[in-house]
């Protein structure tokens, strides 16, 4: 960690001196530039870190959401049977570790295919008569006094 530091600090005051070194021509006006340039370092410094912090937080988000809407909800077949969210993918396995026995529990995928119907009119039937007096008739709600 302090050689860490120690070396950060040296690499700093290094960039510093290189930068600072050729246009400068006094012993004050080099101490000067230095000073500068190691401020400047640390502002652009903590400006990149603040980007890239953000960038970095925005891509995570964005995998998150693709394993929320890619993953299911699954119940451990441990005696505990306890539910886990899991993502799913059909490219990889699905093998995940219990969060409650520690065990490693293998998922498979199975996709079934339905038929899909479109709703009967009602209009002619018995049910269809009935909504339409419904619809017909005043609202309780109001108070609707004669
Ligand atoms: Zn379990």
């Amino acid at each position: 960690m302090l050689k860490n530091i120690i070396k950060a600090i040296f690499t700093l005051l290094a960039v510093s001196t290189i930068f600072t070194y050729p246009f400068t021509t006094t012993w004050s006006k080099f101490l000067q530039g230095v000073i500068v340039c190691t401020i400047l370092q640390i502002i652009l410094y903590n400006v990149y870190i603040k980007f890239y912090r953000i960038y970095v937080i925005k891509v995570n988000n964005e995998r998150e959401k693709e394993l929320v809407t890619r993953g299911t909800y699954v119940t451990c077949p441990c005696y505990l049977e306890k539910r886990d969210f899991i993502p799913v993918s059909f490219t990889s396995d699905n093998n995940y570790t219990c969060l409650h026995c520690n065990k490693r529990v293998a998922v498979s995928c199975e996709v079934k295919t339905y038929l899909t119907t479109d709703p009967l009119p009602l209009e002619g039937t018995a049910e269809g008569l009935l909504r339409k007096a419904q619809q017909n008739m005043p609202n309780k709600n109001t108070n609707e006094r004669i």
